[in-house]
């Protein structure tokens, strides 16, 4: 079943009155307007979550058994519901997934900000009293990015010094 988009509502969710389209401002697609009551349905690209979650070298994986992408493998993920935590939305999915309860926690060491240019170039580790005994190859954010990137996405990232980082993956819905 195709699941009928927001070009087919037609009832204002509010007052029932017919939806129309109206063009509200230059530049901005039209929007479903309420001729009854004047309720602008905004329609919201959904939030959505993804766990990378790290297992004997590899990442855990999951195969749909849904459409789309029946039979693919991915990471556990899915969307955020209304008003929860994104971390929260991380942590249920993993579970409803692979049925591993997982954490979000960056107890790190954080990202000086003269290096937070440097990190999703290859090899680049920070280096200092704190982190020297630490291994690691440099190149995890590097791949992180590179799909990222391949997808059309974008990764921000802000850190404190002796806090941690927080990472911020943003993906279109069509790659490309
Ligand atoms: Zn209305």
């Amino acid at each position: 079943m195709l699941w009928p988009g927001p070009e087919n509502y037609r009832f204002c969710p509010l007052c029932g009155g017919r939806l129309e389209n109206r063009l509200l401002k230059a530049g901005e697609p039209e929007r479903l307007v309420c001729t009854a009551c004047g309720f602008v349905f905004y329609i919201d690209p959904k939030l959505a979550v993804l766990a990378l979650v790290p297992y004997k070298g590899g990442l855990v994986m999951a195969r749909r058994a849904i459409e789309p992408g029946y039979g693919l493998w991915v990471a556990p993920g899915g969307f955020v519901d209304v008003g929860e935590l994104v971390e929260d939305a991380v942590v249920r999915e993993t579970l409803e997934e692979v049925n591993l309860r997982v954490r979000v926690i960056d107890n790190g060491f954080g990202i000086p900000e003269k290096y937070i240019d440097k990190i999703f170039e290859r090899f680049f580790r920070v280096k200092d009293e704190k982190t020297r005994y630490i291994t690691g190859t440099g190149l995890g954010l590097p791949i992180v990015k590179g799909l990222v990137d391949s997808l059309g996405g974008i990764i921000e990232v802000t850190s404190a010094v002796g806090e941690g980082s927080t990472f911020t993956v943003l993906l279109p819905l069509q790659p490309g």
